[in-house]
């Protein structure tokens, strides 16, 4: 079986094309959504995070305020820009990126924003509305995973409802930010859901779970963990994770750093490629699998669009206040 690809990108730009019109709807009717990223020092990562928001902000019409501290920053001061944040009419939306550095807790920036704001629900409050299945804002990450499922099931013709309801979801990975979330999300459309993590692997477990999944999620950050043995025949795939690497030029083996020779064959990596591969062996896994998303093409992609939903639906609430 060859599977189908789920193409992040053109489901991206449906969503993307659906909430420029509400966008316009909502600026005639006196609104004007914004996001404001909070960034404390200079975390690559967090860095690239950045730009690609304000840059589909531009792109797409919406507000950007841009709040970088130097990593030197107390917690106090941190908490003084959140407050300014959840004050200014043109913020709909905060997004907090992370690391920030030692001397400021996640918890009191997370527990600071003003939960009518917390836009990719970080906020306990949030959290736990999710966890009662009411989410005001479903975190991006796990939304555009369950986009790309129901987008794909009725591009399928078949029925979301009926499809999830009882269905074996295995998420692999369990961070608050995506496994968690994503297990929760599930669970609350009737999916009988399976968490599996770090631990289940130790216990040479993972397999077990993954197999017995007609969907799997895999939020991990392991190039390649899951495997076709792992994969039940005619399962739907979603892979969440991105990983950097080099490819060995000799054997194929995917390494973290070109400084060191290949971990299998020992071949030289200075002169090697680097590429972006998932959590998943997208190839192996494609001749087993009914659907898959590819890294990069697919959770990614989505990921933005949801936070810009949410940012959407965050300017509405405000503006009935
Ligand atoms: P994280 O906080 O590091 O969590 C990773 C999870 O994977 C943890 O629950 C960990 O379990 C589990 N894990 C680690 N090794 C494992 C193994 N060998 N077997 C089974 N489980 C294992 O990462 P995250 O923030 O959830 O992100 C996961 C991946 O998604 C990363 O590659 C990240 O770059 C990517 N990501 C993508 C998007 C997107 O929009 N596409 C957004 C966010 C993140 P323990 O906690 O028990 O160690």
């Amino acid at each position: 079986m060859a599977a189908k690809i789920i193409d992040g990108k053109a489901i991206a730009a449906e969503v993307r094309e659906e909430l420029v019109k509400e966008l316009a709807e909502l600026k005639a009717a006196g609104a004007n959504p914004g996001i404001a990223t909070l960034m404390v020092g200079d975390d690559f990562g967090a860095g690239m995070y950045r730009g690609a928001v304000e840059k589909f902000c531009g792109e797409m019409g919406l507000g950007y305020r841009n709040e970088t501290l130097p990593a030197d920053a107390t917690e106090e001061q941190v908490v003084a820009v959140v407050k300014s944040l959840n004050e200014d009419p043109a913020v709909s939306g905060i997004l907090p990126l992370r690391p920030f550095p030692p001397q400021v807790s996640d918890s009191a920036v997370i527990n600071t924003i003003d939960v009518g704001k917390d836009v990719d629900c970080f906020h306990p409050f949030n959290m736990g509305k999710l966890t009662l299945g009411e989410p005001t804002y479903p975190p991006a990450t796990p939304s555009a995973c369950l986009e790309l499922l129901e987008r794909y099931l009725k591009s399928e013709g078949k029925d979301v409802t009926a499809e999830l309801e009882g269905a074996e979801i295995c998420v692999v990975g369990h961070s608050n930010i995506v496994g968690k979330p994503m297990a929760l999300l599930v669970l609350n459309r009737n999916a009988t859901t399976t968490v599996s993590h770090v631990f289940t692997s130790n216990r040479g477990n993972l397999a077990k779970h993954t197999s017995a999944a007609d969907i799997l999620v895999v939020a991990v950050g392991v190039p390649h963990l899951i495997g076709p043995d792992q994969v039940k025949e005619g399962a739907i795939v979603l892979d969440v994770g991105i990983n950097r690497v080099i490819v060995c030029p000799e054997c194929g083996t995917l390494n973290r750093s070109k400084k060191n020779p290949c971990k299998k064959c020992g071949a030289d990596l200075s002169e090697a490629q680097q590429k972006t591969v998932g959590d998943v062996d997208f190839e192996a896994v494609s001749a087993k699998a009914s659907a898959i998303t590819p890294v990069p093409g697919g959770v990614g992609s989505v990921t933005n669009m949801m936070l810009a939903r949410n940012t959407l639906r965050a300017a509405r609430a405000q503006l009935k206040k």
